[in-house]
């Protein structure tokens, strides 16, 4: 992870929130850039940025930012990459790579392939890393250790930018996965984005019943709900750019749920108890899979201990 060794001379950051701020963070703890220079949409966000260590420059906007930067990581949200795409086209260094950080692919390929120029080169990307928490001060340097990071590399890629920013992403402590756009976007709707659906959906149902239950609805939460409202505290910008953008893939993924949740209502009315226990049992034994390979908890590094800790 620490390598001392300079991937890039010059990075740029559009946006320092929660993901851009811990790519700062965590290229400062590997020494593996130059100069970092970021910029956001607000003048508060970008002197947060200087004072927490984010970036070692600021510029105020995107177009100043790019100037001579090796590498651009778009890390606003995916509905704004259009627009930063048209500003710093005519700014970019010629053979910069330009990635980003988005949670979904084809839409960003299709946002910012028409407006580049054809001497940089896009790679996108999407760290499989994060928490409920936004804006500078959520960043930290640890956030992608044992973290995937999944790349999309369009057809005939130079192999050499993608060697670089495979390495980039490796010296910031994540593991490298490439896949094309669409795999990427089918596999995170139904790995994160109608998981997501469904605690907004639960949590927005609670509340419409509050006046029903008259509070108890918070009073008991523990019994399953509270985790629901950890995931559905998620950034509303976010998650509405998340939902416009892969829209197919999730309109796809929720028909499979929806047909699946009929049968789970069939086999309640019909006191079909062999068809509810086969299917929890088949989702324990995914659990199971999860905690074998490492997969449990949101905490940097999983939670992992030392094998020392296991006494
Ligand atoms: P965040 O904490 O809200 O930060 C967003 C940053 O983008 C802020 O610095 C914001 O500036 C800036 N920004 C917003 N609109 C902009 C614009 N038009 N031009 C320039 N900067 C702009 O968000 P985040 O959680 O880091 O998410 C950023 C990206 O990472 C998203 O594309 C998301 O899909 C992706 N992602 C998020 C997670 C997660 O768990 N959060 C995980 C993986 C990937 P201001 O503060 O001035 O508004």
């Amino acid at each position: 992870m620490a390598t001392d060794s300079v991937i890039f001379d010059r990075i740029a950051l559009i946006g320092v929130g929660l993901i851009g701020g811990s790519i700062g963070l965590a290229a400062r703890r590997a020494n593996c850039v130059g100069t970092i220079v970021a910029t956001a949409r607000s003048a508060e966000t970008r002197q947060a940025a200087i004072e927490l260590g984010l970036a070692d420059q600021v510029a105020e906007t995107a177009a100043a930012a790019v100037q001579d930067a090796d590498c651009v990581i778009l890390c606003s949200p995916v509905g704004a990459f259009g627009d930063i795409g048209a500003e710093i086209a005519a700014h970019l260094k010629p053979g910069a790579i330009i990635t980003d950080v988005g949670s979904v692919k084809g839409a960003v390929v299709e946002a910012l392939s028409p407006v580049l120029p054809a001497n940089v080169h896009l790679i996108p990307g999407h760290p499989i890393a994060g928490t409920e928490k936004s804006g500078p001060t959520a960043g930290f340097a640890s956030l992608f250790d044992q973290r995937w990071c999944i790349l999309t590399p369009p057809e005939g890629a130079d192999g050499h930018k993608l060697a670089q920013l495979d390495a980039f992403w490796t010296a910031l402590g994540a593991e490298v996965d490439v896949m094309t756009p669409a795999h990427h976007d089918l596999v995170l709707a139904i790995t994160s984005h109608v998981p997501h659906l469904i605690a907004y959906n639960i949590v927005g149902t609670a509340d419409d019943l509050e006046e029903v239950t008259q509070g108890e609805v918070i009073k008991y939460s523990a019994g399953g709900f509270r985790d629901f409202t950890r995931i559905a505290a998620s950034d509303p910008t976010m998650w509405r750019d998340i939902f416009l953008a892969n829209k197919d893939a999730v309109l796809e993924m929720l028909g499979r749920f929806s047909e699946d949740l009929s049968s789970l209502q069939r086999a309640i009315r019909w006191g079909d108890g062999d068809a509810l226990f086969d299917l929890f049992s088949r989702t324990r034994a995914i659990r199971q899979q999860i905690i074998d390979a490492g997969q449990e908890t949101a905490d940097p590094d999983f939670g992992r201990h030392n094998d020392d800790d296991d006494g």
